[in-house]
Order: C-alpha cells, then sequence, then structure tokens
C-alpha cells in the first residue's frame, strides 16, 4: 500500500466508501482524444460569440447569486426538447452527473436500492456508494442485451427503489427499445421504483430510435436525463439535465444546494440554447463516421456492437491492452472499460476516425 493509500484508511471514512477507487477516465494529453465520448469538434464560431456575449453580462451580476430558479434556461430546454413539455418538467445540473446524484439523494440512501444492468455506465455505482444506496447489479444476455421481459423480470424480484436504464447504453452504444422501458416501469409499480432512462447520447440515435420522452405522460416515476456535454459539445459548460413530472422536480429541490448552477452556466446554456442548430450541426457527420468505424471493424474482421451514440465498442480483440497501448503510442487515446476482448472508441472528426483506423489496422497486420 503506498503512503497516501494508507493515510486515508486511518480516516474515518464511510464503511461504503472504503476501498474504492475515484471515477477516472486517464487525462493524457495526446493529439487524438477518442476515449471519453467528448463532441470533438470545435464549437462554432458564432455560438462562441454568443457564449462570450452573454458571460460577459452575467458577469456584470456576479456580486448577486444566481436565479435559483433557473427558470430561462428551464423554458430554453423544454423548448429543444419538445413533447409538450414546460419550464415545470425540467431540472438541471452541473452535468448528468449530479442531476443523476440528486435523484440518488432524494429517493435513495441508506437502506435504499438501485438497480442497473451492466456493462453500463460506471458512474452508477459510485453514485450509489456516494449516496449510501445499495447497488444490485442486474444480468444483461451474452451479447449484452437486455429484452422487455427479462428486465421486467429482475425488476420484479428485486423490487428496487430505482433503476437506471442507459439507452444508448455506455459503454456498449446500443440503444434500448421502448418496450423495455414500459415494462420496467410496470414491473415497478408494485415497489414504487423510479426508473431513470439516462439518454446523454440521443441526439446521436438513429433515425427512428425513439425517445423515452414520448413515455413521460402518465408515468409519474419516469425520469429521462439528458446532457449538453456530447451532441452539443460543451463538456466543459458542464450542464445537465432531466424531464419528468413536476412533483418529480419538487422532490429534486429537497436535495439540491441553492444556486447550484452558477450565473456563468445559466448564461452559457442559454446563449448555447438559442444556437441549437448551429450547435448540433456536426451531429449528422459524428453519426457518419461513427457508422464508419463500424463497416470499417467489421471488415478488419473485429466485432463492432450496433452503436446509437457517438462511440464504438468492439470485441474481437486478442489483446486489447497492447492495441490500447500501441494506439496511445500513435497519439490516439482510446477507452480500455475493463471488458474482456474489447475496447471503446469515441467517433471523432474525419482525420482523427482515420488516423485511428489506420493505426489500428496496422498494429492488427502486426499480429496483435
Ligand atoms: N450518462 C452517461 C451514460 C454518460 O456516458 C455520461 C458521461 N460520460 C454521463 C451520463 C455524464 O455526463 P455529464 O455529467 O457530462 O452530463
Amino acid at each position: 500500500m503506498n503512503e497516501r493509500l494508507e493515510r486515508l484508511s486511518n480516516l474515518p471514512l464511510r464503511d461504503n466508501l472504503k476501498g474504492l477507487a475515484p471515477y477516472g477516465a486517464p487525462q493524457i494529453d495526446v493529439p487524438i482524444q477518442l476515449n471519453v465520448n467528448e463532441n470533438t469538434h470545435p464549437l462554432p464560431a458564432e455560438v462562441l460569440e454568443a457564449i462570450g456575449i452573454e458571460v460577459a453580462v452575467a458577469a456584470t451580476g456576479l456580486n448577486r447569486y444566481p436565479d435559483r430558479e433557473f427558470t430561462e434556461l428551464r423554458t430554453r430546454l423544454a423548448g429543444y426538447l419538445g413533447h409538450g413539455l414546460t419550464a415545470e418538467n425540467i431540472w438541471a445540473g452541473n452535468g448528468s452527473n449530479e442531476v443523476l446524484q440528486q435523484i440518488l439523494q432524494a429517493f435513495g440512501g441508506p437502506g435504499r436500492t438501485v438497480m442497473g444492468f451492466p456493462p453500463t455506465y460506471s458512474m452508477y455505482p459510485l453514485l450509489a456508494s456516494g449516496t449510501d444506496t445499495t447497488y444490485v447489479a442486474g444480468i444483461r444476455e451474452a451479447d449484452f442485451q437486455l429484452s422487455a421481459a427479462e428486465a421486467a423480470r429482475q425488476v420484479r424480484e428485486v423490487g428496487p427503489d430505482i433503476v437506471f436504464l442507459c439507452s444508448p447504453n455506455n459503454p456498449t452504444g446500443t440503444a434500448l427499445r421502448l418496450d423495455v422501458v414500459e415494462a420496467v416501469y410496470a414491473a415497478g409499480m408494485a415497489s414504487n421504483t423510479v426508473v431513470i432512462v439516462d439518454e446523454a447520447y440521443a441526439e446521436f440515435a438513429h433515425n427512428g430510435t425513439a425517445s423515452a420522452l414520448t413515455l413521460l405522460p402518465g408515468r409519474e416515476r419516469l425520469i429521462v436525463s439528458r446532457t449538453m456535454s456530447k451532441a452539443f459539445a460543451l463538456a466543459g459548460a458542464r450542464l445537465g439535465y432531466l424531464a419528468a413530472a413536476p412533483e418529480v422536480t419538487d422532490a429534486l429541490r429537497l436535495v439540491r444546494l441553492p444556486y447550484h448552477l452558477s450565473a456563468v452556466t445559466q448564461a452559457t446554456a442559454n446563449a448555447a440554447l438559442k444556437h441549437v442548430g448551429a450547435l448540433l450541426a456536426n451531429v449528422e457527420a459524428i453519426k457518419g463516421q461513427r457508422d464508419r468505424i463500424v463497416d470499417e471493424l467489421t471488415r478488419m474482421g473485429l466485432k463492432p456492437a450496433s452503436s446509437d451514440s457517438n462511440f464504438v465498442f468492439f470485441g474481437g480483440l486478442k489483446d486489447p491492452q497492447a492495441i490500447w497501448s500501441g494506439l496511445l503510442e500513435a497519439g490516439v487515446i482510446i477507452r480500455d472499460v475493463g471488458i474482456p476482448g474489447h475496447l471503446r472508441v469515441t467517433a471523432g472528426t474525419e482525420p482523427e476516425t482515420t488516423a485511428f483506423l489506420t493505426r489500428l489496422e496496422e498494429l492488427l497486420a502486426s499480429g496483435l
């Protein structure tokens, strides 16, 4: 044990945090960063300018606390989502991670359980331990799929207080059919289960893949979370949000810290939401690179999962660690999510994607 770890273990840390490692995709400064599913396209000039102006205006009022209810932002987010949603249905936080944490603070906690279906977003168990909620890992089929009947059976059996459904799922990239969400919600009726559909990557879905937003009417325990970190290319701004019944947002008001969304964050997001068209202009290009990666990896004899997101999860690798290191040596970082034989790569710009594919093919040709 190194010295810092030893000192940490001497602190009176809560039992369920002992021995845990913090969330941490490596932040390595290499030219081609395809490891955390960011939008790698730079922000359009018109959006940069709008953000600059709106943040400068906000700066003049920084001696005051911001609008605690971020009303303009909630109205703009509702307008963006459509589906008849209004500001009453919207809640936001510093990244969807914070929004998810607030949901666990309100509906989870000691003596309560949250269920996820791994492999899925690695923050779910960490959010569970941070809020002292018991994490129950559901089971997917061998090909990482999750059928409505099987998901519902497991939810009925466990009766969790909260269920995380990630669609498109990270790290596999595949979207859930809406019948899975409907079945899980119905199965959770007896246990009053709050069902979260994490749609962080929704904008990258293939045409025809429906959002769980369509299921919100009449389902007061259903929550759909989204983020501006991916399609909107605003990971650095930290703005995540959700849509749900107004009473869900009232529950979250009980646990949020007052003024949790800074005036600078609100100004940035509001400015960006006035330029949705320009911001989302690169989504189609990213989807094109995503589909190209799936096609090319298949041609190379690998096994990419079908993807509705801006990344591709692929198997069929003899030595993923060596491939990961070989790519890094060439200045390309992708993600080893710890699943044997698999790696995950974000779809970048066309030149970034080309650099990844070229180097990968060389590494495979060298016998790796
Ligand atoms: N959900 C999923 C499935 C994610 O992959 C991520 C980011 N990696 C998040 C939520 C959190 O994103 P953010 O906090 O930036 O909104």
